[in-house]
């Protein structure tokens, strides 16, 4: 008997396509019912899931070594989702928060969800002492930076893990900085990892997203008195608790996903959804083109004598240096910060003379990217989270992009030139307000 081998009529496509549907349709209402109630696994409606959300969260999981995730509409929402689960129903909620943490963070924890009573203690994740110390009875929740932006400190992540779990708290990492490519917070203590997508996942600077990621290392159950929002029964989960309907290790991302994702509703459009997962196809060779092209920026600058300070995970020092080894990290990350010499003026007049980089609040582009964090991402924090966070108003931040090594290193010496035009180029003949910098070959794209 022959068969026809005709290809279906619209081909086969190697992209997944765009699934631009708000709801699902279902063959029967007992299909919907048991859907709707949890009972089994599938789509209604986009503001909880959709096909092109779903392969984006699974491919995350996948790269952080997890069990599962659930994206939201930008990285400060999936921030969000995960405190809310985590913290949202207890009256006694405190959170022990890395003093090295992204802006938008600060402003989360300290203005917007203080307002719903979680209270907060910056601690350095530098001194696990501060974390031990900074320990109350209704401690839930951990929340540090793999690689901390805008000064790429590395946290003493195993050892404040150990201290979380031996209290009862979850460990949660904002893994945005290093991505999967470079850190598995997972291996080494986080029980949930966070990203803004739209920095180094999408890479390319468009769409905006976010995702919480379940690493499977906490169980709500082993000390279930202290999560009873959790391991209890409740009418809006048909009687169950969340770690009957969900599973143990995934009852934190079904009440982020099917209670505050859907209550609150920001989520994912498909289509951002798909941008982002068609980012991650390159971003291992983005992060570890970008790695290179950042340390050896990284070591151009440290010898200017424009510059006081340079801050990289590639020029890491003593414990700095160790938790780079411990960490298992795989390269520095596309973020450089540096102290220009000087005043505040003379960082601006750094700034405005940059021409091929450009002054914008964004990382992970694939242009390289300069930031004035105490003028822009920074700027609402205290005059005490100000100095807790080590930024200056001489620190500038470069996320280094994809462009020409060579090119990105001309810019940066014809910038600083403004301020100390004898040492545009490296030579043996720099003024001596630092030690004379060395020739150097011209930096490529292998370099670091
Ligand atoms: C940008 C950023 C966020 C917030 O993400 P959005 O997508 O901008 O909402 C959170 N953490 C870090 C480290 C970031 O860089």
């Amino acid at each position: 008997m022959s068969t026809t081998t005709a290809p279906p009529p619209l081909g086969t496509p190697i992209v997944q396509p765009i699934h631009h549907s708000a709801a699902y349709a279902f063959e029967t209402l007992a299909d919907a019912r048991a859907v709707f109630a949890q009972r089994a696994g599938g789509f209604t409606y986009a503001r909880t899931g959709n096909p092109n959300v779903a392969a984006l969260e699974a491919e995350i999981a996948r790269r952080e070594r997890g069990v599962g995730a659930v994206a939201a509409s930008s990285g400060q929402a999936a921030v969000a989702l995960a405190l809310l689960t985590l913290t949202g129903p207890a009256r006694d909620a405190h959170a022990v928060v890395s003093s090295r943490i992204y802006g938008g963070t600060v402003d989360l924890l300290t203005d917007s969800l203080a307002d719903t009573g979680l209270e907060v203690t910056f601690a350095d994740p530098r001194v696990p002492q501060q974390w031990e110390d900074a320990v109350r009875d209704g401690t839930r929740v951990f929340f540090l930076e793999t690689i901390a932006n805008p000064l790429t400190e590395l946290p003493e992540l195993e050892a404040i893990a150990r201290i979380a779990h031996r209290h009862g708290a979850v460990v949660l990492v904002d893994n945005t900085v290093a991505t999967p490519q470079l850190c598995t917070p997972g291996e080494h203590g986080a029980d949930f990892v966070v990203h803004s997508a739209t920095k180094y996942l999408a890479g390319h600077g468009g769409p905006l997203g976010g995702l919480l990621v379940a690493t499977g290392r906490f169980d709500p159950a082993d000390d279930a008195a202290r999560w009873p929002w959790l391991t209890e029964a409740h009418h809006r989960w048909g009687g169950r608790s969340p770690v009957e309907v969900f599973g143990a290790q995934k009852a934190v991302l079904g009440v982020a996903r099917c209670k505050y994702l859907n209550d609150l509703g920001p989520c994912l459009g498909a289509t951002a959804a798909h941008e982002i997962l068609q980012g991650t196809a390159t971003l291992d060779v983005r992060v570890l083109r970008q790695s290179a092209t950042a340390a050896a920026l990284a070591a151009v600058l440290v010898d200017h004598p424009a510059v006081e300070r340079v801050h990289h995970p590639s020029l890491a020092e003593g414990r700095q240096h160790e938790l780079y080894a411990e960490g298992g990290y795989r390269g520095g990350g596309g973020l450089l910060s540096f102290e220009v010499r000087g005043t505040a003026a003379d960082a601006e007049t750094v700034v405005n003379g940059l021409q091929l980089i450009r002054l914008a609040a964004n990382i992970g582009d694939v242009r390289t990217l300069v930031a004035h964090p105490a003028g822009m991402t920074h700027c609402r924090l205290t005059p005490e989270q100000f100095r807790a966070s080590g930024i200056t108003e001489r620190t500038l931040r470069l996320s280094v992009g994809l462009e020409d090594p060579a090119e990105l290193t001309a810019d940066l010496l014809r910038a600083l030139a403004r301020l100390a035009p004898a040492a545009a180029v490296p030579s043996a003949e720099a003024p001596a307000t630092q030690a004379p910098a060395r020739p150097r070959e011209p930096v490529t794209a292998a370099a670091g």
